[in-house]
């Protein structure tokens, strides 16, 4: 399945390569046709905000491309199996659990944090990628993978795991720039996290320990490394030719490095055309953590009154590779700015009062200067996604629409072409969609919040967002099938 945009003519996009550290136009290997791999989740528990800030850079991105005429085919991974879901998903069993009840446990717990990571999306209209594969419905691909790389001489087993071996591949450390001097083949790595200095050999199979669930393998049985998920999946689901792979700057390394190893190494051939990677966020100046109490999810800022769209708009008003101080303060200036762009839509949807009277006076006549701001937008969003440029170009078109407006009134043509670039730059920034679509979208993401606290048992909350509904006009109608039907009083 691909995703495709309205525009049939391709407008060139230039993204910040990290492997040629250098900005370049984007090539994809087939003409119009861009094949993304994100790497997703490790659903143990609800997604940070600066886990967040990754995602929204990617669907961002995603939707700068299609709106830039390309189709586009989005795979990201839901990683289900991994050392922190086995710590915490293993809690409680017997040191004697049955392998299939370690597997239930983990399942259990990477359902209900899968299905929140979903509800987080669909809150910050973050569009669904076309496939996202779990890890744990791919372990033969992970197998076969790691077949090929013994079979290449780039792996070897010992003690029933299976290593990387970093000395086999010569320009191993080309994403992170790391000085080969330093590298110890031979000493090996267990862990899935580490740091540079550590550049070692790898694991890609991990010999089964006791209180993990397992799986069989020619080498024993195990489980496989994080690694190799992610290069098995975008093998498999995108083909040996991967035009964009995009991720936070902390996967840099060693985590795609190590992708690249074994996908480049498997393949024989490069994989990756572009890798473009998010900064992080810190959060009231310091970087976010649950022991400083500064540690939120999207349901925090929820809970403190803030709309998710709030959230993403202040996010995007940065540009993705510059570090983000996250403030309540910020979120504050967000949603005015965001009040300033939908208080011009519903000025636009509205006829001025002396429409059509009188001759514009300036350089510019109100459509040139629409003609200006989209190519002004066009010209910072083609530039790696410089969105604060993009919506400096929305503002000034605001202001100078507006004062236009006050002293002439704008024709009803010029106001639609206003609103019609108030849409295209909506396709991108998804947060100032026509009044009827916003009101729809919140209704029904308060619904499905109420479905989901139902099926919890939530009792209070369900009410509490029933009353929620009522007091905004909205009238609730339990259907048969078990679904909700909704209806304005
Ligand atoms: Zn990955």
């Amino acid at each position: 399945m691909w995703s495709t945009g309205v525009m049939r003519i391709i407008r060139p996009i230039s993204l910040y390569n990290t492997l040629s550290r250098k900005i370049e136009p984007i090539s994809p290997s087939s003409p119009g046709e861009l094949k993304i791999y994100s790497c997703g989740p490790t659903v143990y528990n609800f997604a940070h905000i600066g886990n967040l800030r990754t995602f929204l850079f990617q669907d961002l991105m995603k939707r700068t491309l299609l709106a830039a005429g390309y189709q586009v085919r989005h795979c990201m991974n839901i990683t289900d199996v991994e050392d922190k879901i086995i710590r915490d998903s293993q809690v409680g069993l017997p040191a004697d659990a049955p392998n299939q009840a370690r597997h239930t446990a983990m399942k259990t717990l990477t359902d209900k944090y899968t299905a929140f990571f979903l509800e987080d999306l669909e809150a910050m209209r973050i569009r669904r990628p076309d496939v996202m594969p779990k890890a744990t419905d791919h372990i033969g691909q992970m197998k076969t993978l790691i077949q090929n790389l013994v079979d290449k001489g780039l792996a070897y087993a010992r003690e029933g795991s299976v290593y990387y071996r970093i000395a086999g591949f010569p320009t191993y450390g080309c994403l992170a720039h790391l000085d080969r001097e330093g590298m110890q083949s031979g000493s090996s790595v267990d862990v899935d996290e580490y740091e540079k200095d550590q550049a070692q050999d790898f694991v890609l199979w991990k010999a089964a320990k006791p209180g993990e669930p397992t799986w069989d393998s020619p080498w024993g049985p195990g489980r496989p490394g994080w690694h190799i998920e992610c290069s098995a999946m975008g093998i498999e689901l995108l083909g040996d030719r991967v035009d964009i792979h995009t991720g936070g700057v902390d996967l840099i390394f060693p985590h795609h490095e190590n992708e690249i190893a074994q996908s480049e190494g498997a393949l024989g051939h490069a994989w990756v055309s572009t890798w473009v990677h998010g900064e992080f966020l810190m959060v009231e100046g310091e970087k976010m953590s649950k022991s400083l109490g500064n540690f939120y999810t999207l349901r925090d800022l929820v809970e403190k009154g803030f709309n998710p769209i709030t959230f993403r708009y202040a996010i995007q008003s940065n540009h993705y590779r510059k570090l983000i101080n996250f403030s309540f303060e910020g979120l504050k200036a967000a949603d005015n700015s965001l009040k300033r762009i939908r208080a011009f839509r519903k000025r636009m949807e509205e006829d001025g009062i002396q429409a059509g009277g009188g001759t514009w006076k300036e350089a510019l006549d109100p459509s040139q200067r629409l003609e200006k701001a989209r190519t002004d937008f066009w010209g910072a969003m083609s530039d790696d996604l410089n969105t604060p440029e993009a919506l400096a170009a929305i503002f000034t078109l605001i202001s100078d629409l507006n004062a236009q407006d006050d002293r002439i009134a704008l024709s009803r043509e010029e106001r639609d072409a206003a609103l019609e670039f108030l849409d295209e730059t909506d396709s991108i920034f998804a947060a100032w969609p026509g009044e009827e679509k916003t009101l729809d979208t919140e209704i029904e993401t308060l619904i499905e919040q109420r479905s989901a606290a139902k099926i919890s048992k939530n009792w209070a909350e369900s009410d509490r967002l029933r009353d929620q509904l009522k007091a905004m006009g909205i009238i609730l109608e339990d259907r048969k099938d078990g679904t909700v039907g909704w209806r304005k009083a």
